[in-house]
């Protein structure tokens, strides 16, 4: 046997061994030749979900009509809400799923702001996604430049130091805004400490979940959090702009109001009284009417991750994203690929990325069908980040090893030439 068809039986045996490999049948996975590394940013279609929204659509919708609202619909939001709290370490009560993520943020750190009154430092990091990052520009604006906003800086663009981090809060601070887990490098903040060390200095904390739920278990309650968001579509694989959830902690939750006065947030919206009372609790988050096609989307794919468990789902993720390093140590190193995420598990989430000069051309040519033997789908962050998506519901270790080769060959002789640099309009 050669060096790499032994090295592919070695990854088949793992997923012969893998305990979470039933759960692949659970996903749309129809081409032999696709090899998807991109659940981080869309996770794939649940096998169930045509069939459910259908049900929705021509059930629900077609047939019920205006009825549904009184036969399930009013209720939906708290019940997948609930669903999402079981994930993240919160009470039932203490989650709602509504909105966008980025609309989610502006609701909770303007809460915090107007509850902080008299202090005007935020903080966050310059490694941020950038809506996190605008959401906050844009509060500074809206309150009339009294806040100040710091960006933590990195020393080595993957992480950020947890002694800087304490540098950058004051007693003036009254809000710092992190994610969870970072979009580009995959570096993973300890929520527990950082959590405990703001509080510490008299601040609240917003963690953004985006690219941790679903794939790091997040204990909210343990970690005393104050506010969190997060979206639904990537390791929670609720569909495309499927909404997202906020959560506030229940004890915050009256002293704290929406900056969006909406209906569905009024304490008895079908009284249609003309003067706003905020309901009590996470509802006075909701604005307006719930999109019950992409909400209903839902139901299928968190039973899944329910069903899995978050703590098997991060045991095959960490063995999944060490496996891929020890790969990428042995093909790919020598080929100017480095590795963009920390090497130390405990401080990575889901996703690796590997950093190349010629990253963006690389990817063209990993998704393009007609190059090599597979078609494989990771995605690219400027400058040269190729990020590999490890989602432990349907990776396989055999995809990982495919996708390796994939990656060499295209380095080894040079395949990428035949690209454009041009880029698309989404990456
Ligand atoms: C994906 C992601 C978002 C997306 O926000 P939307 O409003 O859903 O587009 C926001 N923040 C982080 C950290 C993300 O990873």
């Amino acid at each position: 046997m050669t060096d790499s068809t032994s090295q592919r039986y070695y990854a088949l045996e793992l997923d012969k061994k893998d305990p979470l490999k039933q759960f692949r049948h659970r996903f749309q996975l129809k081409d032999p030749r696709l090899i998807y590394l991109d659940g981080n940013s869309l996770g794939i279609l649940p096998v169930e979900t045509p069939s459910h929204l259908g049900n929705v659509v021509s059930e629900e919708w077609g047939r019920e009509l205006i009825r549904s609202w009184n036969t399930g619909w009013y209720e939906r939001s708290k019940q997948i809400s609930e669903k999402i709290a079981k994930l993240i370490g919160a009470k039932p009560n203490e989650v709602i799923v509504t909105d966008s993520t980025s609309v989610n943020l502006f609701k909770l750190s303007y809460a915090a702001l107007k509850l902080k009154t008299g202090r005007k430092g935020i903080v966050t990091d310059e490694l941020n996604f950038p809506t996190d990052i605008y959401v906050l520009q844009g509060l500074v604006d809206l309150f009339q430049n009294q806040h100040h906003l710091t960006l933590v800086k990195s020393a080595d663009g993957m992480g950020i130091s947890l002694y800087e981090l304490e540098n950058s809060i004051n007693d003036g601070t009254a809000l710092v805004s992190l994610s969870h887990v970072l979009y580009k490098s995959s570096f993973l903040y300890n929520m527990k400490v950082v959590t405990g060390r703001v509080h510490a200095k008299g601040a609240m904390i917003l963690w953004d979940l985006s690219h941790a739920v679903g794939a790091v278990p997040i204990d909210l309650n343990g970690c005393n959090v104050d506010f969190a968001v997060g979206c639904t579509y990537k390791y929670l694989n609720g569909g495309p702009g499927s909404p997202a959830f906020l959560y506030v902690r229940e004890d915050l939750q009256d002293k704290i109001q929406s900056p969006v006065w909406g209906w569905f947030g009024q304490k008895n919206p079908f009284d249609f009284q003309i003067n706003y009372e905020p309901a009590s609790g996470i509802d006075r988050f909701l604005a307006g009417t719930p999109p019950m096609l992409s909400l209903s989307a839902l139901n299928p794919s968190l039973d899944i991750s329910l069903e899995a468990g978050m703590d098997a789902l991060r045991q095959k993720s960490v063995e999944q994203s060490k496996y891929l390093i020890d790969l990428w140590r042995h093909f790919l190193d020598i080929l100017g690929y480095t590795l963009g995420s920390p090497s130390d598990e405990n401080q990575r989430g889901s996703h690796v990325s590997l950093k190349h000069k010629e990253a963006y051309r690389i990817c063209k040519a990993l998704i393009d069908e007609n190059t090599g033997k597979f078609t494989v789908i990771p995605d690219f962050r400027e400058p040269d980040n190729i990020r590999l998506g490890i989602t432990p519901l349907y990776t396989r270790f055999v995809d990982l090893f495919d996708a390796v080769m994939e990656m060499k060959d295209i380095v080894e002789n040079r395949i990428y030439e035949k690209f454009s640099s041009q880029k698309d309009k989404v990456t």
